[in-house]
């Protein structure tokens, strides 16, 4: 499978709006800093996967190739924000998995337009996707979240945000599980008095390390940690990288 960062950022995104942080001021001068709304996509066999539609330009990138299918990791709004605009759109319908979440967001459920949501993804029941196995794991956040364990036979990787640590069942399946790559959610820096709902850098490097992935790389990033890393001084482990929006594995 061929995997690509199209956003890294957190809900501000970077430049984070009003902000003049070095981080923000930086990525105002050069696009390669910022960071859209997280979210990314497979490619396997001529297919093409979205993980998450919180790009503000995602009926765009779907009109230049129309997806397979959209998998939703949750409902907040930079996950899904995208798709505001691409109900409305024409033609074929596309299908959208998702967790199970009465709510979903705003009137997304009732006005659908060409979306067909298929909000029943169970915990650790797998989904066939052409080549492509995905299986749905639970995250802690303040929505039903659903990180994602995807498998094309020859390699998997485990795309897991937004989440605060994680749930001891979806630890124990992902050792079970021995990703070669795993993709975590490191919003805020270590030095952030009370994360919630997201993991800081030192908890996302202890899960890390537990997991013992061979590569890892860090997403959902926030401005202040970005701040930090400009800063210097912080060395990341040997096999764990902070992605950037365009980065293609
Ligand atoms: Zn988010
Ligand atoms: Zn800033
Ligand atoms: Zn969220």
């Amino acid at each position: 499978m061929n995997f690509r960062f199209v956003g890294s950022g957190d809900s501000a995104q970077v430049p984070r709006f009003g902000c003049d942080c070095p981080a923000c001021a930086r990525a105002r001068v050069l696009s390669s800093h910022r960071r859209g709304p997280c979210c990314a996509e497979v490619r396997l066999d001529g297919r093409r996967y979205l993980l998450d539609a919180g790009r503000m330009d995602l009926a765009e990138s779907c009109e230049a190739e129309r997806p397979a299918a959209i998998l939703l990791t949750h409902y907040h709004a930079d996950h899904v924000q995208g798709l505001f605009h691409l109900r409305w759109g024409t033609g074929e319908s596309i299908p959208v998995h998702g967790p199970k979440d009465a709510q979903g967001c705003a009137d997304l459920y009732r006005n659908a337009g060409i979306l067909d949501f298929r909000p029943g993804l169970k915990p650790f029941r797998a989904l066939e996707l052409g080549g492509l196995t995905v299986t749905p794991v639970p995250l802690n956040h303040s929505k039903p979240t659903l990180g994602f364990c995807l498998d094309d036979g020859d390699a998997r990787l485990a795309y897991l945000t937004d989440t605060l640590g994680l749930p001891g069942e979806t630890e124990r399946f992902l050792r079970d599980w021995a990703p070669d790559v795993v993709v975590l959610d490191a919003t805020h820096p270590s030095t952030h008095p009370a994360p919630s709902n997201h993991n800081d850098l030192s908890l996302a490097l202890q899960i890390l390390e537990r997991l013992g992935a061979p590569q890892a790389y860090l997403t959902h990033i926030g401005h202040e940690l970005d701040a930090e890393l400009m800063a210097g001084g912080l060395a990341l482990p040997a096999g764990v990288e902070v992605a950037h929006d365009g980065l293609t594995l």
